[in-house]
């Protein structure tokens, strides 16, 4: 079940405009977060990947090539990513947002997949039938969360999961990305809260202004001056 992705010579942006400048990661089993300032290009990581925008170089999912722009197929293949802001449909109830994210899937998978997102989930169970607008910003995470764990996925890419969220949503939400991780799927995670990021993540890398600039086991990558100048704030 668990992915691994190879990435070389990746480059992306917007418009002519290059964001991120050849970059060469290989992601394996487990949880790896990509750490880095605003603007890095985090997020432009995530969507190229995801076949969004456009992108230069080759992405290997199981060292099977993936098309460019075509996020269909990277679904097809099995990779989900939960972009920022969540992107739920706020009129529509837990169940029905779910139920939208296996929209690739049989209606006998579907509906054995949201039984197993209502067992994992059990705060969404209770809220079922809720409109997921009126959920609060957490629970609403985890329902975009449980949307994209829908399509079965191998590889699951999060961007800013805890974004606005009270410390105890945090941890709990990082709990469920180690949770998944452990489960088998391969997790790759944006993330700002840097140290609460790097408890729970195996590996890490740091991207700046568009390049990685380190990357290691979390608990050295931690250790590294890098990090705790820049991003742990110790002098
Ligand atoms: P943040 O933590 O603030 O989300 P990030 O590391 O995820 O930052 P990106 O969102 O990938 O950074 O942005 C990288 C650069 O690309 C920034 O300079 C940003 O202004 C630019 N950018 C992002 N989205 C677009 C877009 N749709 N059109 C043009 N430029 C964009």
């Amino acid at each position: 079940m668990t992915a691994s992705l190879k990435i070389q010579g990746l480059g992306a942006g917007y418009g002519g405009f290059n964001v991120l400048r050849s970059i060469d990661l290989e992601v394996g089993s487990g949880l790896t977060v990509i750490l880095g300032p605003n603007g890095a290009g985090k997020t432009t990581l995530l969507k190229a990947l995801a076949g969004l925008i456009p992108r230069t170089g080759t992405v290997l999912l199981d060292d099977t090539l993936l098309p460019v722009r075509q996020s269909g197929v990277a679904v097809r293949r099995g990779m989900a990513l939960v972009a920022e802001g969540r992107q739920l449909f706020p009129q529509m109830t837990v169940t029905e947002n779910l139920e939208l994210g296996g929209w690739l899937s049989t209606k006998a998978q579907r509906a054995e997949r949201l039984r197993q997102a209502l067992a994992d989930f059990p705060r969404l169970a209770e809220r079922a039938q809720q409109l997921a607008g009126t959920m609060s910003g957490g629970e609403q995470q985890m329902v975009a969360v449980a949307r994209a764990m829908m399509s079965a996925p191998r590889l699951l890419m999060l961007d800013e999961p805890s974004l606005g969220l009270a410390p105890r949503m945090v941890d709990e939400l990082l709990g469920i990305a180690r949770r998944i991780a452990d489960a088998g799927t391969t997790v790759l995670l944006v993330e700002q809260n840097v140290k609460k990021a790097l408890a729970v993540a195996d590996r890490a890398h740091v991207l700046e202004r568009g390049a990685l600039v380190a990357g290691g086991p979390a608990a050295e990558i931690a250790q590294s001056d890098i990090v705790r100048h820049a991003y742990l704030g110790v002098a």
